[in-house]
């Protein structure tokens, strides 16, 4: 299956790609934890792309499309793929018309989340993110058993540098002008579904089973 999750910061793309692994056997590809990761070994990438995720910008498109067609490269990928956070703009979109070219997966299901501003900023401005397994809380929806400490791992929660009302402004911005048009594109090609992400996680997995149970 090949799968993109797309939808605005706080739409819920990490919290439903958990719940579409523990169902379909596919890798997921987060672009932002790959990132994220590289800033925190200090890559040569994390250090270029870290000014630009701090300030809710988004990372240039060649350091982004190198990054994946790399990932994609990887024998995981065989089976598919869950793309998270990918493309983001039209030239990524491009970009990934190249790569699903040479390998052959082509795009068959996008899954575009839609949440109302003021429920974004609820979810950003509470959520708190293990950077050792990746687990992700709410403060008040999904607060973890002690408070700043991860349940599956024991490790020390903290909150994204970029979860600020201030913050989410400007990635809203980015996501009108960069990502609206990458679903318009695909929209273009028949394999967007429109998911109400503002439900509860339960209610939303089942919008998006009953999509994924038509490509599987
Ligand atoms: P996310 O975790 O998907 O919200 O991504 C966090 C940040 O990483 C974004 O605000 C961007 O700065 C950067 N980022 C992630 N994916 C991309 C992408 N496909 N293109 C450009 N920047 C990205």
């Amino acid at each position: 299956m090949n799968i993109l999750i797309m939808g605005p910061a706080g739409a819920g793309k990490g919290t439903m790609s958990e719940s579409i692994l523990r169902q379909y056997d596919i890798p997921h590809i987060s672009t932002g934890d790959m990132l994220r990761e590289n800033v925190r070994n200090h890559t040569k990438l994390g250090e270029e792309a870290k000014s630009y995720m701090d300030a809710g910008k988004l990372v240039p498109d060649d350091v982004i499309n190198a990054m994946v067609e790399d990932r994609l490269k990887q024998q995981d990928c065989e089976k598919g793929y869950l793309l998270d956070g990918f493309p983001r703009t039209l030239v990524q979109a491009q970009a990934f018309e190249k790569i699903e070219e040479s390998t052959g997966k082509h795009v068959q299901c996008v899954l575009a989340l839609e949440v109302e501003f003021d429920a974004l900023c609820e979810r950003i401005t509470g959520r708190r993110v293990c950077p050792k397994c990746g687990a992700i809380y709410h403060t008040a929806t999904k607060p973890s058993k002690i408070e700043g400490v991860c349940d599956v791992c024991g490790g020390p929660l903290q909150q994204r540098k970029d979860d600020t009302v201030e913050q989410l402004k400007v990635r809203m911005d980015e996501y009108e002008k960069s990502t609206k048009p990458v679903i318009d594109f695909y929209e273009a090609r028949g394999v967007v579904t429109h998911i109400d992400a503002s439900k509860s996680r339960d209610l939303v997995f089942a919008q998006v089973q009953e999509t994924l149970e038509k490509i599987r």
